[in-house]
């Protein structure tokens, strides 16, 4: 009788991969130790037998641990840098579930023009069990430290901020949330760990919408969050499995074969959004382009709000709608789509009326992207005039 073998069989002698490019496909789990199949098998099941009453497995029912889940869990965790990491069902879920560790009359001070979701899950959803929170402009420190109160224990912000992406500052931000005895939480997602990673930079928790650039390719909702330290790996861990919001083994699967290209989407996609900023900023159509020098995602204000419905109509390439971060370019107007759930008074108090655009630019080529935006402003130009 053979004996099976076993894998790796790469792993003695081989140095650490250090570089990004390589972490992103070589963490350790990219070979399955069973069959030494090339990428980590689904692990379509919800519970696992058990070898014995006295002897339990490492797996036992789903919720708490799936050999998938665990394997894109490891690879986040490296991203990262994190002592740990976790997926959920949705960037909402991951975000809910880490805003969990805070009780009935703590603080957080939160970036003012945040994701809408954000607002409306603190405002309309947390509100109600005793969470406060205080919107500021987090790329002003002053602004933070003055909205500290005693109660605050968590500062909540975005690496770039949504829709003007403004950026925030995490070194700065940490050294006010230590000092102030409070947890820094980042929201990492319009960077991505290729661009950005907080935790290096004193953030205890990041967070992502993986539905955007790691998954980046319009076929997965997930939410990924990445801990600094082992005690709150062992706390959001405790967290993900007592309010279960855990992302399923096939989207696991996904978001993984997501991730190894992230690098090479990114650099394609931040080389043409960095173009495309400099071309908008060049036209008579537009009011203000807004674009932080990194990322992927350009926004800026067409000349009048009249000019958005032709715009968006003359428009070939972009999808239109809620997402960023795709292989596709997706053209978003905030004030319809990922902000529409802002009450009006305050969209309009922060400057998200129709003629601020939303343009997460995707892997199409700089040229055809620049003909169809030339084509659809000049168009709505000439009609709203
Ligand atoms: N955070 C940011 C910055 C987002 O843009 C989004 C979604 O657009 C979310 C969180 C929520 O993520 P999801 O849609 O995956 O729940």
């Amino acid at each position: 009788m053979t004996s099976s073998p076993t894998w790796p069989r790469r792993s003695t002698g081989t140095p650490a991969p250090k570089t990004f490019a390589t972490r992103l496909l070589h963490t350790g789990h990219e070979v399955d130790p069973v069959t030494g199949a090339a990428a980590v098998p689904i692990y379509q099941v919800s519970m696992f037998d058990q070898p014995g009453l006295e002897t339990p497995g490492e797996f036992d029912y789903a919720r708490s641990g799936n050999p998938t889940r665990k394997a894109l869990e490891g690879v986040l965790a490296t991203l990262d840098e994190g002592a740990g990491a976790f997926a959920f069902g949705s960037g909402m879920a991951a975000l809910s579930t880490v805003l969990m560790l805070f009780s009935a009359g703590d603080h957080l001070v939160v970036t003012d023009d945040c994701y809408g979701g954000t607002y409306r899950v603190l405002t309309r959803v947390f509100s109600r069990f005793g969470l406060k929170a205080t919107f500021v402009d987090t790329s002003d420190p002053e602004a933070v430290r003055a909205a500290f109160r005693p109660e605050t224990k968590g500062l909540l912000v975005e690496t770039v901020s949504n829709p003007f992406l403004r950026r925030t500052d995490v070194k700065a931000m940490s050294a006010l949330a230590r000092t102030y005895g409070a947890l820094l939480l980042v929201d990492n997602t319009f960077l991505s760990p290729y661009l950005s990673r907080p935790l290096t930079e004193g953030a205890d928790i990041v967070v992502h919408s993986a539905t955007k650039f790691l998954g980046g390719h319009s076929d997965v909702i997930a939410g990924t969050v990445a801990v600094r330290t082992p005690e709150l790996a062992k706390e959001v861990y405790f967290l993900q499995n007592a309010v279960g919001a855990v992302l399923g083994p096939q989207d696991c699967f996904l978001l993984q074969r997501g991730i190894k290209t992230l690098q090479v989407r990114m650099e394609r996609q931040v080389r043409t959004a960095a173009a495309l900023a400099r071309w908008l900023a060049g036209r008579h159509e537009i009011e203000k382009v807004y674009y932080p020098g990194i990322g992927a995602v350009v926004s800026f204000r067409l000349a009048s709000d009249a000019m958005t419905s032709s715009f968006v109509e003359a428009l070939k390439l972009p999808l239109l709608g809620v997402s960023l971060g795709a292989v596709e370019s997706i053209l978003t107007v905030p004030a319809r789509h990922s902000h529409a759930s802002v009450p009006a008074a305050e969209r309009e108090r922060r400057g998200i009326t129709d003629a601020l655009i939303r343009f997460s630019v995707g892997l199409e080529d700089v040229e055809d992207l620049q003909a169809d935006l030339a084509n659809a402003l000049g168009r709505a130009f000439r009609e709203a005039a």
